[in-house]
């Protein structure tokens, strides 16, 4: 289909701008987790070029294109955000800010939120001077989430919050945390939950990192003892917190679906052809390899496109909240299957922990971290029950 005139203007205006405001170093691929810009209080940025590329993209409001100018978005359409990511692809842009703000909370809050809760919040999360950290999950409340029992009493004109979280992803580094907790004991497990903000700064939260077979640790045990938060941070009614879990997952279920998208530099063929060499024909050399990596682009090219049938779909009210589940299964069992056959093109170079190679994407270290793909946000046993219940609906699911 043709682009319509408003687009055709806008594709070469966005092209322009982002080659006068896009540094030439925020061209090249991420190859680390830690050259990636998560912002907030305590934000380290790489290079001065990351810093500019956060300003500049955080002031035109396209870190969040779509979001309403008033709570510091773009207010971009659908149509010309999809524009702005297909020219920041073509120049190898990199997304300026990684954000769970961005990602999950902003969304419930555009939903769920009171004006005065998406004005305070919303504008420091597009440009990245409040970073987020996610306090769903407890020691006995994983998969089933809404047996959570962190507390709230309410006293009045605020709740005090006792209790703990884990594996509650950079809680150590976020400024702010959106937090599930339970305002009435009595009540229905689902409907005894509410969702409430409170800064991590607040006395008697404290953190705990958890080490990881990755070496790294990018979670921890959240503590809460005595917590005052303010009535004016519960995000929709007491005791109405599950609804906007509820809405914030399937963000996040879309968010971890796409992560394979920016996953590597190069795509896979080129990548392996640059470790295993190629035959006289200028194919890949071990024809077993060539032929895993054949099948895995043609379904990574067909999950591509199902992303975007799935964004249209949404655009145009079409979609079922549970394909998120769908997007998320198949994707992080995708991302998976990509750094699997990444670590048998590297061969036993790859297992280094830290090498040259491991600035191409082949790296022991981010093979480890997508094991976690299929159990973040929901395990991938939890996303089928999903898929076969509401999507299927298949008997006695
Ligand atoms: C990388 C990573 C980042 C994370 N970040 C955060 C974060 O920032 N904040 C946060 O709150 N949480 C976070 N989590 C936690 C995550 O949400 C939970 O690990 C997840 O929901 C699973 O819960 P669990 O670990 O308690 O496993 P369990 O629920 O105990 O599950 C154990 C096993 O049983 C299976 N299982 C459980 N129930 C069923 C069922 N009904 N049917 C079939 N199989 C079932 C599961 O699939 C799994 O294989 C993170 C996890 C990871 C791996």
């Amino acid at each position: 289909m043709s682009e319509t005139i408003d687009l055709t203007g806008f594709r070469a205006e966005t092209r322009a701008w982002l080659e006068a405001h896009c540094p030439p170093e925020m061209r090249l691929p991420v190859t680390s987790e830690d050259d990636t810009c998560w912002g907030g209080r305590n934000a380290t940025y790489q290079s001065v070029a990351q810093r500019q590329w956060l300003q500049r993209m955080g002031e035109k409001g396209w870190t969040v294109p779509t979001w309403p100018r008033e709570y510091g978005g773009g207010g971009l359409s659908a149509d010309e955000a999809k524009v702005l990511a297909q020219e920041m692809r073509a120049l190898g842009c990199r997304m300026p800010l990684a954000s769970f703000g961005i990602w999950m909370l902003g969304p419930a809050l555009l939903k769920f939120g009171t004006e005065a809760q998406k004005r305070e919040h919303m504008p420091k999360i597009a440009r990245g001077e409040i970073r987020w950290c996610q306090g769903y999950s407890e020691p006995n409340a994983g998969s089933d989430l809404a047996s959570l029992a962190t507390r709230a009493d309410d006293q009045g004109d605020h709740f005090i919050v006792n209790g703990q979280k884990i594996w509650t992803s950079y809680a150590d580094k976020a400024d702010w945390i959106f937090c599930l907790v339970r305002t009435d004991g009595a009540a229905k497990k689902h409907t005894g939950i509410s969702f409430v903000l409170f800064d991590m700064t607040t006395p008697g939260v404290t953190t705990k990192p958890i080490l990881l077979i990755s070496g790294k640790s990018p979670f921890c045990e959240t503590f809460f003892d005595n917590v005052r938060v303010e009535k004016h941070n519960l995000v929709g009614k007491a005791g109405g917190g599950w609804d906007v879990a509820k809405y914030l997952l399937t963000h996040e279920r879309e968010m971890i679906g796409a992560i394979g998208d920016r996953a590597m530099p190069k795509p896979m063929g080129q990548l392996a052809a640059t470790l295993v060499g190629t035959d006289e024909q200028g194919r890949l050399a071990d024809p077993l390899l060539r032929a895993q990596i054949a099948e895995f682009e043609i379904d990574e090219a067909a999950f591509r496109a199902t992303m975007e049938r799935f964004g249209d779909m949404a655009k145009a009210k079409q979609a079922h909240p549970a394909y998120s589940s769908m997007l998320k299964y198949y994707g992080a069992e995708l991302n998976k299957r990509r750094h699997e056959l990444a670590m048998s093109a590297g061969g036993s170079d790859a297992l280094e922990w830290e090498s040259e190679r491991s600035r191409e994407g082949f790296a022991a270290r981010t093979w480890l971290r997508t094991k976690g793909n299929s159990i973040e946000g929901g395990t991938s046993e939890v996303q089928l029950n999903v898929i076969a219940k509401r999507i299927l609906e298949l008997p006695g699911a």
